[in-house]
């Protein structure tokens, strides 16, 4: 089995004061989107966040009429500093929000030495910079409440350079080790961290890297995705990677990574490195 925390589900928690306003960033399309309808369906008041204001209300219109939560509309790029900082903002003051979901993300295709210096950099800026700061944002306030959660999505690319799609991937390696250690310092705040790690799933960044999703195989469709991913979330699963069937497989990995930690203290080089031969 994965590893998961041992406390209560937050739903649980809050419901006996008050349910959590739910921030997902990317929630005009894909993924986040489809977790503005899972959330909504529970219950949970919504601020969603991206560039394409008028699908959010459409999505926030429905969502509100089926639902009856409250929903907020924040039109914000990312990779803006200043309108980065009005999401930021929102989440250090507005003491209703104990969960922000860390979606918006994109890729872009080419191979490294075709991709350009600044759509490189925008992508890091988005998919790292834009999660970082967001998370860093909350997490002060969370840790002093002792509860709320940070859903940060990475990709199983971010665990296999071999894939081919070196910055993105990169920058999900960045959303992985952020959620396992902002996870071990929160956690005994009481704040739940969880990264989820989608592999090929039916969303529009497919179109962005140049590639039509219906040539590709073994596709996720995104409803399956955000539901397995919220499984995860209830049970507060730390890593949660949908496509994978052997959960045993990441728990060896884990291992295997843990039983080398001990062996980076010394004080002298390795021996295989104390002679050129
Ligand atoms: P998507 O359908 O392209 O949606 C991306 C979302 O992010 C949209 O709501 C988009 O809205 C928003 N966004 C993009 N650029 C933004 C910016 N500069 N500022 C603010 N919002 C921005 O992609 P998706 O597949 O749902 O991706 C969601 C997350 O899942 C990403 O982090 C992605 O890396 C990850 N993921 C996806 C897959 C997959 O196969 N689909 C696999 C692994 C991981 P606007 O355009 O309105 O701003």
């Amino acid at each position: 089995m994965m590893i998961v925390m041992n406390i209560e589900p937050i739903s649980e928690k809050s419901n006996a004061m008050t349910i959590p306003s739910v921030l997902i960033t990317g929630a005009s399309t894909g993924i986040g989107a489809a977790y503005a309808e899972r959330f909504a369906r529970r219950g949970h008041d919504l601020v969603l966040v991206a560039r394409d204001k008028a699908r959010m209300e459409a999505l926030a219109a429905r969502l509100h009429q089926e639902n009856g939560v409250a929903i907020d509309i924040i039109q914000a790029d990312l990779t803006q500093p200043a309108e980065l900082a009005t999401v930021e903002t929102r989440l250090r003051d507005d003491a209703s929000i104990g969960i922000l979901v860390n979606n918006a993300g994109t890729a872009i295709g080419g191979s490294f030495i075709e991709q350009s210096t600044d759509d490189v950099a925008r992508l890091v800026a988005l998919n790292t910079t834009a999660l970082l700061r967001l998370a860093s944002a909350i997490a002060p306030r969370l840790a002093a409440a002792g509860e709320g959660a940070i859903v940060n999505i990475g990709s199983v690319v971010g665990l296999a350079p071999e894939f081919g799609m070196t910055v993105y991937g990169a920058t999900k390696a960045f959303v992985l080790f952020l959620s396992q250690g902002l996870s071990l310092e929160l956690a005994p705040k009481g704040v739940y961290v969880q990264a989820v790690l989608p592999a090929t799933t039916r969303t529009e960044i497919w179109e962005h890297v140049g590639a039509d999703v219906d040539t590709l195989s073994n596709v996720m469709e995104v409803d399956d995705l955000v539901d397995a991913a919220l499984v995860g979330f209830d049970r507060r699963e730390l890593v949660t990677i949908p496509p994978l069937p052997d959960a045993g497989q990441w728990d060896a990995l884990q291992a295997a990574r843990q039983a080398m930690l001990p062996n980076y203290r010394n004080e002298h080089p390795a021996e295989r490195y104390r002679s050129v031969a």
